[in-house]
């Protein structure tokens, strides 16, 4: 145990409180609190919850420590100031000490005495059960007045005519909600195109959901931010395509940079969590130093730098956008320096997939933390997933989304890992990676269930390394994202097959102490501005 006698301020001078835009709630589906904050959720155990639940930016460690010594056995300061640590380290928790700069010296590894104190440490590891769901993208439509050659919609677009009905909408997030869904992220398109967009968002809020906002910001008026706070969104990721409006405009197709500074100060107004996000691209890596300085002079509270990832328009425009792997290096030292410069600012990197030696981790396991559903209602294990052909991807009509997530075969055909090919079935690394991303291996080799390409062990890692020396010529010209048809185009019919029921075994991860970090790496997923998911802070 640490000497509180060696520290200049004592344990009743440590005043925690909840970040701003973090949020505890209790998770009937699963009977647990949690943490939710923006694009992300942590599960807290017994503990870890009881401590959270005094922590009201009143009440100091000192005070937190003694109530919690009425409920549970060896209850110290060191532990308690431990776990508030790392909740700081994550973002989710500030503490505010009366001698500025000033916190009491925590032991580390944790006492033992308390930590294996069996009323007093972290759970173990829950029976098996199916895992439930955090996170929906709702892709209210394909709809967007920008153009973005990078759009990770797919090349067939969905026209007006097609969407779902405001009461589907609200349908599928009772039926998430009781799923376990915990985070709503209301996307597009441009999602500000929806009238009822509030209605949507309040109905999420209402349910108990954390509710994020991702737009082009274009429409995001004074008024629109203000009715938007007030039906209950939590959070907005407003997209940026460059840091000067020359740029910025060009890459979005539109002239549209202005609106988008507007719409920052619309959202800051009424007091909503903001991320800056900007999708890298060898047109304006260069530039991360000044879309830094922009985020944090718009008062941003967190900056997402995703390089692009090859789906959809950014596969067509591949040649015109894939970096270099000098100006990569220059673009993540850029992002190192501006962490340094700007430490309130949280600065989230999403990597150049094709630069990496091993893939990114497919939607942080197939079918086990999140599920997309399309403008027209066709549910997705991946936003990507309408690339493999072969999907037979479910419409919300053909079955409650409970048993679509439960038994669909395009839930269940790449969920868990024994299905994996070698060189991944031995490879120690398919439990942190599951064999790369299933849509990129689909769209390069045309084989959904092979090792993703961009993985060094990969018998076709020569097509990534090809793919980079194309880019090295002179771009070609972009394409820009088109809009969608102005009538419905028939879409393919849906699956609806189910096969016999199964459990998907995927336990939880557990945390070694009291909280179970349940964020989706950040490169999971083809994220391009308009695809959030649950995400892991810096
Ligand atoms: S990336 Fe987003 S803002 Fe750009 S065209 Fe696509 S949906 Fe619109
Ligand atoms: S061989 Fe498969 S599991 Fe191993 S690092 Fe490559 S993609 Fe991941």
């Amino acid at each position: 145990m640490s000497s509180t006698s060696r520290i200049p301020v004592s344990w009743d001078q440590i005043t925690p409180r909840l970040r701003r835009g973090v949020r505890l709630c209790h998770d009937e589906v699963r009977g647990q609190d949690a943490l939710l904050h923006p694009e992300g959720v942590a599960l807290l155990n017994t503990t870890a919850a009881a401590t959270l639940a005094l922590v009201d930016g009143r009440t100091s460690v000192a005070r937190i420590t003694l109530a919690l010594s009425c409920r549970f056995r060896g209850v110290c300061e060191e532990d308690i100031l431990g776990l508030l640590r790392r909740l700081e380290e994550a973002r989710l928790v500030e503490l505010v000490s009366a001698v500025p700069g000033l916190l009491p010296a925590v032991a580390q590894p944790m006492p033992r005495a308390s930590a294996a104190d069996p009323a007093f440490r972290a759970a173990g590891p829950r029976s098996p059960s199916p895992q439930l769901p955090l996170g929906l993208l709702a892709e209210l439509t394909h709809r967007c007045p920008l153009h973005c050659p990078y759009c990770s919609n797919p090349l067939e677009l969905t026209a007006a005519a097609g969407e779902l009905p405001t009461s589907t909408w609200l349908d599928i997030l009772g039926q998430a909600r009781s799923l376990g869904v915990l985070q709503a992220h209301l996307s597009g398109g441009e999602p500000l195109l929806r009238r009822d967009l509030e209605l949507v968002a309040a109905e999420a809020r209402s349910l108990g959901m954390y509710v994020n906002l991702v737009t082009s910001g274009v429409g995001l008026s004074a008024g629109r931010a203000r009715a938007l706070a007030d039906a209950g969104v939590d959070h907005v990721q407003l997209s940026l395509q460059g840091a000067q409006a020359a740029i910025a405009n060009r890459v979005a197709g539109a002239k549209v940079h202005d609106r988008k500074l507007e719409a920052a100060a619309a959202v800051r107004a009424v007091g909503m969590v903001m991320t800056i996000n900007v999708v890298l691209h060898r047109g304006n890596a260069a530039g991360i130093d000044a879309l830094a300085e922009l985020a944090a002079s718009l008062d941003a509270d967190r900056l997402e730098l995703a390089h692009a990832q090859y789906y959809g328009w950014a596969l067509r425009n591949r040649s015109a956008l894939l970096p270099t792997a000098g100006q990569v290096q220059q673009a993540e030292a850029m992002m190192r320096a501006a962490r340094v410069r700007h430490p309130d600012l949280a600065i989230i990197y999403v990597a150049s997939d094709y630069h990496e030696k091993t893939p990114k981790p497919c939607m942080n396991g197939w079918g086990s933390r999140q599920l997309t559903i399309t403008p027209d209602g066709t549910v997705l294990p991946c936003p990507a997933a309408t690339v493999i052909r072969d999907l037979e991807a479910p419409h919300i009509s053909n079955a409650p989304l409970a048993r679509i997530w439960a038994q669909s075969p395009a839930f269940t055909r790449f969920r868990g890992t024994s299905w994996l090919p070698e060189p991944c079935h031995s490879c120690p690394a398919r439990e942190t990676d599951f064999g790369g991303c299933r849509c990129q291996a689909y769209q390069l080799l045309g084989d959904a269930a092979a090792t993703d390409p961009v993985c060094q062990y990969s018998p076709r890692n020569d097509t990534v390394a090809a793919a980079i020396a194309e880019a090295a010529d002179a771009p070609p010209p972009l394409i820009y994202r088109t809009s969608p048809p102005s009538r419905a185009t028939t879409t393919a019919a849906h699956g609806s097959h189910f096969p016999a029921p199964t459990c998907p075994q995927a336990s939880a991860n557990r945390h070694p102490l009291a909280i179970q970090p349940v964020q989706q790496h950040p490169s999971a997923q083809p994220n391009m501005t308009s695809r959030p998911f649950i995400k892991e802070m810096p």
